[in-house]
C-alpha cells in the first residue's frame, strides 16, 4: 500500500540526498542505520541533479549515478531511488524537494531527511532554512572524526529551530572522492561499494581521466 494510505497511522519517510558519485557502502549503512533508529518505514535516496555546491563538469551524469544508486539499493525492500531531483532542470535545492513531497503525501506522512554530520552545518546556510526546519526533521550521521557536540551547539545557536536527530553509525571514513581517486589510480574499490556498483563503474569506463579535476572536498 502506498505510503500514508492509512490514515489512522503515522508514516515515516526517509530521504536520502546527496550526488552519488559514486553510491558507496557509507552511505547505505548510514540510511540503514537511520531506518533503524527512527522507524522509517522507507528511505528514498535521491541523487541531485546539479548539485548545489559541485561543479557541473565535476559531476558524472545524473543518469550513471541514478543508475548506480539503484544498483546498490535495490535488494533492500525498505530502500528506494528516486529520479525526481534528476529530472528537474537546473540546480537542485532541498527545499523543493522537501516542498514537493510534503504537497504530494498526506499529513500522516513525517519526513525526515538523512544526512553526514559533515552536511549539518552546512544546511543552515542552504536556501531557505527556516521553511526547511519547518518541513522536516534531520537525523546526523556521525562521521569518523567529527565533534557532534560542537555542531549541536552551532545548530542550537543558530535560532533557526531545527529538529535534529544525531545517531551514531559504525564508523566509515568511506568517501566517493576516495573511490574516485582510486580508480583513477588503478587501486581497489572492492569492499566499499556494492560489487553491482564496481561492476557498472569499470564497465562504463568511469573515474578513470581527469582525475585531478574530479577531487571534491570530503
Ligand atoms: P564526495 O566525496 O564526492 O563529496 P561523499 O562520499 O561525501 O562524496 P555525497 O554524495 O557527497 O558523498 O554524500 C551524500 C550524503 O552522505 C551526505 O549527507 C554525506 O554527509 C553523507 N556521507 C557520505 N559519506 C559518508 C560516510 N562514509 N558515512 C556517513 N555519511 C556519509
Ligand atoms: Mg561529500
Amino acid at each position: 500500500p502506498a505510503l500514508g494510505a492509512d490514515p489512522s497511522r503515522e508514516y515515516r519517510l526517509g530521504i536520502m540526498g546527496g550526488t552519488f558519485d559514486p553510491i558507496h557502502y557509507g552511505h547505505l549503512v548510514t540510511a540503514e542505520e537511520a531506518r533503524d533508529a527512527l522507524d522509517l518505514d522507507l528511505v528514498v535516496f535521491m541523487p541531485a541533479g546539479s548539485p548545489a555546491f559541485k561543479a557541473p563538469e565535476r559531476v558524472t551524469s545524473a543518469e550513471d549515478r541514478y543508475a548506480m544508486t539503484l544498483l546498490a539499493t535495490s535488494a533492500n525492500p525498505a530502500f528506494d531511488a528516486s529520479r525526481f531531483e534528476i529530472e528537474r532542470a537546473g540546480t537542485t535545492y532541498t527545499v523543493d524537494t522537501l516542498r514537493a513531497l510534503r504537497a504530494h503525501y498526506p499529513s500522516n506522512v513525517k519526513l525526515f531527511f538523512i544526512t553526514g554530520a559533515d552536511a549539518i552545518l552546512e544546511i543552515l546556510s542552504w536556501r531557505d532554512a527556516h521553511a526547511l526546519a519547518s518541513l522536516t526533521t534531520f537525523i546526523a550521521a556521525t562521521r569518523p572524526g567529527y565533534d557532534m557536540a560542537r555542531a549541536a551547539e552551532v545548530v542550537q545557536s543558530s535560532g533557526i529551530g531545527f529538529d535534529v536527530r544525531y545517531i551514531e553509525i559504525p564508523a566509515l571514513s568511506i568517501s566517493s572522492t576516495d573511490i574516485r581517486r582510486r580508480v583513477a589510480e588503478g587501486k581497489s574499490i572492492r569492499y566499499l561499494t556494492a560489487t553491482s556498483v564496481i561492476g557498472f563503474i569499470k564497465k562504463n569506463g568511469l573515474y578513470r581521466q581527469d582525475f585531478s579535476e574530479r577531487v571534491d572536498e570530503v
